[in-house]
């Protein structure tokens, strides 16, 4: 990266439907390239342009451009927070047309498709990653930089409340906290600002819950589903659903928990959660997705009764093939 030239073309690609670890380690890093001297630089995600209203606050925004107007063969593509090469969408040509490509991820399924591959499934987020990164090159952190990978690090550990959350990323967070970056205004944009509407949105939706105790061999079950037509009717945006999963999770009865959200007709971003009896990442990579042990997603299609009833079936599956029984 030292050895760059300066007029180089980088271009930053994080996966489809960015959340904090995606959006937040690629521009955290990005914010460090340039203090490194880059300046042709852009960065960017697979499909329409959005950035989900919690993370719009993020500094850096400034490098985001369209993917319909990324570079086409940029000098170095640095992807992040993907697990494979689908998560680029309609980007995925630029690991071929780039002169070189850098992975930096987290998750253990991943592919390592990059030409060099920095990829720590024992990291928190791929902001950790990024932060090793960025500490090899002699970058120093500043609040921007900082603000960006704490965003990362503290949504993919639920706030410091996960499993993954070690000494190490404590340590990560207090250096990130040292640059005068504020966690109390951080915290309440990313997570606990919702529009009315989606208030009522999650009201509604979670009406409709179902709870199924005998599901996952009798871990059990818990589940709902949002359609584009409830989205209509409160006036959101499908990105509000994301928070809806962690309302969801919170049910003692039901190790499993799962949001079916409808993007098309007949198309649903589905996610998953587990308290730790089900492995839901060999669910969701079964049915066509990936992710991590407790938090894992896949693409459904059909109706919403036909993704859960395909989503009851491998967790039978997956259940009867671990040791937990
Ligand atoms: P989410 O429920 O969208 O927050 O995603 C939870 C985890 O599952 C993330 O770590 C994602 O990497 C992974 N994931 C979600 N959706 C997909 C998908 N369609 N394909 C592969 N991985 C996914
Ligand atoms: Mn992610
Ligand atoms: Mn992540």
């Amino acid at each position: 990266m030292q050895q760059l030239p300066p007029d180089a073309r980088v271009l930053l690609i994080c996966h489809v439907n960015p959340d904090g670890d995606a959006l937040g380690s690629m521009l955290g890093f990005g914010l460090g390239l340039r203090r490194l001297g880059v300046r042709r630089m852009q960065a960017t995600f697979p499909g329409p342009p959005e950035v989900p209203e919690p993370l719009k606050g993020l500094p850096g925004l400034d490098l985001l451009v369209p993917a319909t107007e990324a570079y086409s063969d940029p000098d170095l593509v640095v992807c992040f927070d993907a697990a494979s090469e689908s998560r680029l969408g309609d980007l995925v040509d630029r690991l071929e047309s780039a002169g070189t490509a850098l992975v930096l991820d987290h998750h253990a399924s991943n592919t390592g498709f990059g030409r060099v591959n920095l990829v720590d499934p024992h990291a928190a987020a791929t902001s950790v990653v990024a932060e090793e990164l960025l500490a090899r090159l002699d970058v120093p952190l500043d609040a921007g930089i900082a603000e960006c990978l704490y965003v990362a690090l503290s949504t993919d550990t639920g706030s410091f409340r996960f499993e993954a959350t070690t000494p190490a990323v404590h340590q990560l967070a207090a250096r990130l906290l040292a640059t005068g970056i504020r966690p109390g205004d951080i915290s309440r944009r990313v997570f606990d600002t919702r529009p009315f509407g989606a208030v009522k949105l999650f009201g509604e939706v979670l009406g409709r819950a179902r709870l199924e105790p005998a599901a996952a061999a009798g871990h059990g079950l818990v589940w709902t589903y949002a359609t584009l037509d409830d989205l209509a009717r409160h006036g959101q945006r499908p990105s509000v659903l994301e928070a809806l999963i962690d309302s969801v999770r919170c049910t003692a009865e039901a190790d499993v928990s799962c949001v079916v959200k409808q993007t098309a007709a007949g198309e649903w971003a589905v996610s998953m959660r587990s308290k730790g009896a089900v492995d839901v990442s060999r669910v969701a990579v079964a049915l066509g997705g990936g992710g991590h042990r407790f938090a894992a997603g896949f693409t459904g299609r059909g109706t919403a009764d036909e993704v859960v009833d395909r989503i009851r079936a491998e967790l039978d599956g997956a259940l009867t093939g671990t040791a937990r029984g």
